[in-house]
């Protein structure tokens, strides 16, 4: 489902991602762990091409992302293709980045009648039903600003999933919430995570990953160390890198 082929990236000399190679099955979830710094949004933002890779190729149901081959080498996509093939993979992000002017239904349903030329209201009877997935029915026409940490960012779970993605990317959704809103947040991704969606999830919560995920990635220094089962991989880590860094949730 997503292929990740020897991929680099550097920032100046920085070298952020060097030789990152994941293969990511259809409805796998693959939880990403690792240092502050070892590149896991990174390599998130590579695979929806909001950054390009200096070398390597990702493709995602077998679509090379952002590029075209043309002979031996890459053309980079147009951004209207680009765009497209962004508009297939759902992004949660740490912070919400709802529209603060519309409403929870409204934040949902905009991408799916701008982008995908849904009819409003066969959008809003889709936005009504995830928003019964995240719980969150009663607050359909309530603002952002109204809703708590936990409820916002269930309402940016929904408005990924509004685009109907095969892949959602999510990058520490729940590490800027209050840790009483942290439990709801993960609830939804359990729940979403039996509905045989593709997920990628870098997280810090380790027993998410253990009872959640499919596979368990360990990043360091722009390289992945270690991967594996995940109740393997936090019980019994095999290189001196991952058993220091799971020291730490001990
Ligand atoms: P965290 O756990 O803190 O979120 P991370 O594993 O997600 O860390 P990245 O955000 O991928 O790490 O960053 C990896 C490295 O690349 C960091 O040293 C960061 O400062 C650097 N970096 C990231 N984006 C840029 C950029 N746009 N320009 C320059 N350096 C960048
Ligand atoms: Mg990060």
């Amino acid at each position: 489902m997503v292929r990740l082929s020897g991929l680099c990236k550097s920032f100046g000399p920085h070298r952020v991602l060097r030789d990152i190679t994941l293969d990511v099955a259809a409805g796998e979830v693959v939880c990403v762990i690792g240092p502050s710094g070892s590149g896991k949004s990174t390599m998130l933002r590579c695979i929806n091409h909001l950054e390009k890779p200096d070398s390597g190729t990702i493709t995602v149901d077998g679509e090379l992302i952002g590029y075209e081959r043309e002979g031996d080498n890459l053309r980079e996509l147009s951004s209207k293709r680009i765009a497209a093939q962004r508009a297939k993979m759902g992004m949660v992000f740490q912070r919400f980045n709802l529209f603060p002017h519309l409403t929870v239904l409204q934040n949902i349903v905009e991408a799916p009648v701008a982008v995908r030329k849904m009819p409003k209201q066969v959008a809003e009877a889709e936005a009504m039903r995830l928003l019964k997935l995240v719980d969150l029915t009663e607050k359909a026409s309530a603002y952002p600003s109204a809703l708590s940490g936990g409820q916002m960012q269930r309402v940016a779970i929904a408005r990924a999933l509004a685009m109907q993605p095969r892949l959602v990317l999510f990058d520490e959704p729940t590490s800027a919430l209050d840790p009483e809103l942290v439990g709801e947040v993960l609830e939804v991704m359990r729940e979403l995570a039996t509905t045989g969606i593709t997920m990628i999830v870098v997280t810090h919560e380790i027993s998410f990953a253990r009872d959640i995920g499919d596979k368990l990635v360990f990043m360091a220094e722009g390289q992945i160390v270690e991967t594996g089962e995940p109740k393997a991989v936090i019980e019994d880590p095999k290189h001196a890198r991952t058993r220091e860094f799971l020291s730490r949730f001990r």
